[in-house]
Parts: C-alpha cells; structure tokens; sequence
C-alpha cells in the first residue's frame, strides 16, 4: 500500500475476531471501510459484523497470504499474535501499529526496559529464569512483589503474589517455571490508563485519563474523570506520546498508569484498543474505535475530546444477566453477541453519563 489514506470501499484486515475487533469493524464501517477478520475459533464476535471473515489458524501460510492480498492494511486486536503470521503478512501489506510495538509489549522484560530506556518510572524489576534469579531478584527487590510470566499473561493471569514467608521456588513452580519478571510491589492509591494515538503524519492525540479499578485482575470499571492533578493529567498524557513517538506508533495505544506517592508508575502498554478506553463510545465525539480505524487508515486523527463524565462498567461471566434490568435504565449497552457465559468471560459492557464534562 502507498502511504496515501485509504478511500472508502478500501479493505482493512484485522487479526483478531474478539470483541474488540467487532467494535473495531463497526467504527470502520461507518467510515465506509470493508473489514476482513482473522480468527481461528468458529462463530467469533466480530464475524457478525464484518463484511468478511477468515476462520484459519495462525500457522495457516496459505491463508494468511490470502488475507493478506484481499486487504489493503493490516491491524489487530490482541498482541500476541504469533512472528510467523506477522512474517507472512508484512511482506504484503503493512502492519499497523508496527512490529516494534509489538516486540516491545509481548515481553514484560523488554517493556519495562524499553520504558526505564525512556526515562520513565516503572516499578523496580528483574529477570528470572531460575530459582537461584528469584532469590537474588527477591533480595534486591524486597518483599511484597509480583512474579509474572514475561509472555502471554492477560487479565491477572500468569502472575503471582510473593510476601514475606512465602516459599519462592513454589510460586515459580505455579508459573510453570516459565521465564519470568519479578516486579516490586507498587503502593499506589488509584490505578488510570490514558488511550492515546498517533496518525502516520506523527501526529498525537491522547483522551483523557480514565480512573479503573479491578476485581479478580479483571477490569471491572473505568470513570472519566480520573481523580488526577492537572499536573498528573499533563504527564499521564506526555508519557503515552512519548512511548508513541519512541515507537514511531500508529493507531491507538492503552497506557496503564499506577497513581503512587512517588508519582505516576508505568505498568504496561497495549498496543491496541483497551477495555479502558471502551467510555470513549459515549463520552466523545470520536472514540477509540474510530480514532484506531483512522490512524490505520492514514486519515487524520478526529477530535477526542470529552463532552461527558462517564462511568464504563465491564459485564463479566454471568453479570451479562443484568442486561434485563439495565435495558431499562438510562445507559448506552454494548454486547459482544457471545453465545456461551464462562466466569470470566467478557461479556459486554454499559457506559452511564453521569453529566456533562467536569
Ligand atoms: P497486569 O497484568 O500487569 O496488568 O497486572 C494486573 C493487575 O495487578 C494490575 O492492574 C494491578 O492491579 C496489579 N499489579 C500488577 N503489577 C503490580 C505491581 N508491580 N504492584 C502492584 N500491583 C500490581
């Protein structure tokens, strides 16, 4: 593809069929763009509403080159999509955002590192590969921490809490003994995530920080406004433009932030729309969905800016039965079409306008 926007009727190729995509193929078709999901499970959420669909696995060469050539640009919704498949796509169209995003945040090691490379304040960490690591890495660090997988973790998976007491070499044995970052535990007084994104121009435009709190290492809500300083809010921004532009990033970015004595500590990044970011939907002109498809695109950014305070409730495992009452309150509802509940299972999610900016 040329670096010139894509015009209506163009194809978007997205890896990824979850809930995510599905709202990503929504934003797009109302931009008149076509969307080509990739998913390897049956019946996934955004075949519903995507004008093609590709049901292949991952290490599928032939189908992955075909996807590739139907579509004009290729994005995705989940990060850990595997190198091969990027391979085989990259030499026919371009990913966005790029595989260096990618790299970076599929490991927790090279994340955090690349993060203290930008002068950024992460929570103290260190390597462990052996229970010899662990208890250096314990020594240095102190206790209470967190031991987590460096790959494939999600939604408190792949994590462990270590405390005083504790036996260490169990708790990485829980982990499967898989290569592993000890991470010093944060005291922080709120967590936040800012949703930025970055067009092909380099341009940057961040909404505003959202205020989350999670049970079960599942988000269970975000509000706008976050209680933050105008000082925090300035930095919570300027710290996701420059992970963006260190990145040379196009599309949107989910930046998760803890709120400490000591300042604003990173957690991690997702290259990606973020469950965090879902408030957008109702709380500005342009949410995070079109402001993803428009960057993609190589269209200009659209104005994010907030018109309400809004509070975003994720609807987990059975909780989507609340539907029944909650459709008959003053709420925006978004389901994700999942036939099957699994405890949790991100089911859908309401967004409630509890006024105007403020
Ligand atoms: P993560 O998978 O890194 O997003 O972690 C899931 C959740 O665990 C975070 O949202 C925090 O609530 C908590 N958590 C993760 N890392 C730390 C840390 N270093 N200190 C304190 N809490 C943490």
């Amino acid at each position: 593809m040329s670096e010139a926007p894509l015009e209506p009727g163009q194809w978007i190729g997205i890896l990824g069929g979850g809930q995510l995509g599905r709202m990503l193929a929504v934003a797009a078709s109302r931009l008149g763009l076509n969307v080509h999901i990739y998913e390897p499970g049956a019946n996934c959420p955004a075949s519903d509403v995507a004008a093609r669909t590709t049901t292949a696995p991952y290490d599928d060469g032939a189908a992955l080159e075909a996807f590739a050539r139907s579509v004009d640009v290729v994005t995705y919704e989940f990060e850990n999509v595997p190198a091969d498949a990027l391979d085989a796509i990259e030499a026919i169209r371009p990913i966005r955002p790029g595989r260096r995003a990618l790299a970076t945040s599929q490991d927790r090691l090279t994340e955090k590192t690349f993060l203290q490379e930008l002068g950024l304040a992460t929570a103290p960490f260190a390597a462990v590969d052996s229970d010899a690591d662990l208890e250096e890495a314990i020594a240095r660090i102190g206790l209470p921490a967190i031991l987590k997988t460096r790959t494939l973790g999600y939604d408190g998976k792949g994590q462990v809490r270590l405390s005083t007491g504790d036996d260490a070499a169990t708790a990485r044995a829980g982990l499967g003994g898989a290569p592993a970052i000890l991470e010093g535990f944060v005291e922080f007084s709120a967590e936040v995530s800012v949703i930025g994104a970055r067009a092909t121009d380099g341009a940057v435009a961040c909404f505003d920080p959202g205020e989350n709190v999670h049970r079960d290492g599942i988000l269970a809500t975000t509000t706008v406004p976050a209680r933050l300083s105008t000082a925090q809010r300035t930095d919570a921004i300027l710290l996701a433009a420059r992970i963006m532009t260190a990145l040379d990033y196009v599309g949107v970015i989910g930046v998760e932030l803890f709120v400490s004595p000591k300042g604003l500590i990173v957690n991690e990044f997702a290259p990606r729309v973020h469950n965090s970011g879902h408030w957008t939907q109702d709380g500005c002109l342009i949410d995070q969905f079109e402001q993803h498809i428009r960057a993609v695109a190589g269209w200009p950014l659209g104005d994010g800016s907030r018109h309400s305070n809004v509070v975003m409730e994720n609807l987990i495992g059975d909780e989507v039965t609340r539907i029944r009452t909650l459709r008959a309150e003053p709420v925006s509802i978004h389901l994700y079409g999942k036939a099957q509940v699994k405890p949790g299972r991100k089911m859908g999610h309401v967004n409630r306008i509890t006024g105007p900016a403020g």
